[in-house]
């Protein structure tokens, strides 16, 4: 196993007095910290689960989802067993389901190779399909007390503050250091790297916000560099993000007369390989005219406008019988019942649970 590789911020380092005030960040997580579910009897498996569905996912959201899965999958091996549809549909409603397939193909690694008990080591952990540099410091230091820095949205906005970065390049190696260094600094002082680590995460999720950090009577005001110059708004260092695209699509949501809704299932799309959605247009075929016949009290099509996952319904039309197209080489059509959809048995996305909640 490689040494962790510790560096010091380049830009700003606390005077040594003052270093150890960051000691005070414990005393604050010790009495202001959450009660997660994932924090008690916090395994590397159960670590690694909530950190994955915590990536793009707030963690109110996260918490049914979590709890639901552990009872479904208690541990690797059961998580290794399942049929990949079974992973799918326990992510439904969660969005980014390639997140999902890397967990199902981890733990398949982690059962063959490692007979299901986690692996420990940077080197095995970066080695699984999902898993990064802040994934590796999120499972060795909460399961493994590893003194492993990590760095996500919070905690780089809490280091960038404390020190000042007011550069950085894009893979962050400034804020990298400083996590680092604050990692190192707290543990060779005899502290847990699982509270440091989850005490900086915290810490920035509550109270060094993006928007309202609370500067007065704040335990590190001491030490924050940011604060001591007079200029915390200019933390963190803004992004230049990319214009959001705006995304229109028409989908159908189709009912046979048993009252089963026609989904199609994508074999070659990279982010939603293998969950039901329902069908565009393209994708129906010349056998689905939608237009004209309408007859409203036989609501069996209904037309949706989908822009950024925002559903609008168009048109309600009515067509004669229906009957699901052909299968293709990259899409699959079946038809589900109600139930199999509330009752997640099978994998289905936010937008064709939201469409169907409003519209039938
Ligand atoms: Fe954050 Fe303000 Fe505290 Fe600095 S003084 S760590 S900016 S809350």
């Amino acid at each position: 196993m490689k040494a962790t590789r510790i560096s010091k911020p380049a830009l700003y380092q606390p005077k040594p007095l003052r270093q150890v005030e960051l000691a005070k960040l414990l005393e604050w997580y010790q009495s202001r910290q959450r009660v997660l579910p994932w924090r008690t009897d916090a395994s590397g498996y159960r670590v690694w689960v909530s950190e994955i569905m915590l990536q793009q996912t707030q963690v109110t959201t996260v918490i049914p989802f979590f709890n639901q899965f552990i009872e479904r999958f208690p541990d690797v091996k059961s998580l290794a067993m399942a049929k990949e549809s079974q992973v799918l549909a326990s992510w439904s409603g969660l969005g980014y389901y390639s997140r999902a397939r890397n967990l199902h193909q981890s733990a398949q690694i982690i059962t063959s190779e490692y007979d299901g008990e986690f692996p420990k080591t940077r080197e095995a952990l970066l080695a699984l399909p999902g898993i990064g540099p802040y994934t590796v410091g999120a499972i060795r230091s909460i399961a493994f007390s590893e003194p492993e820095p990590l760095l996500d949205g919070n905690v780089e906005r809490v280091v960038g503050r404390l020190f000042a970065i007011d550069k950085d390049d894009h893979k962050r190696t400034n804020h990298w250091a400083a996590s680092t260094y604050i990692m190192k600094f707290l543990s060779k002082r005899g502290f847990d790297p699982s509270d440091i680590n989850q005490s900086l995460m915290e810490f920035g999720a509550l109270h060094c916000t993006q928007r309202s950090p609370q500067c007065v009577g704040c335990p590190l005001q001491k030490t924050c560099k940011a604060f001591s110059i007079d200029c915390v708004e200019n933390f963190p260092i803004k992004k230049v993000r990319p214009k959001k695209v705006k995304l229109t699509e028409t989908r159908y949501l189709i009912r046979n007369r048993k009252n089963q809704i026609l989904v199609r299932i994508s074999l070659a799309d990279r982010w939603r390989k293998g969950c039901f959605d329902l069908p565009l247009l393209s994708e129906l075929g010349e056998n689905f005219s939608v237009a004209g016949n309408s007859k409203p009290n036989k609501k069996i099509i209904i037309k949706l406008v989908v822009t950024n996952h925002e559903i609008s319904r168009k048109i309600i039309q009515w067509s004669g019988s229906v009957r699901a197209p052909q299968n293709r080489p990259q899409i699959k059509f079946r038809w589900v019942s109600r139930s199999e959809i509330d009752e997640n048995e099978i994998p289905v996305g936010a937008p064709l649970k939201k469409s169907i909640r409003a519209f039938l």
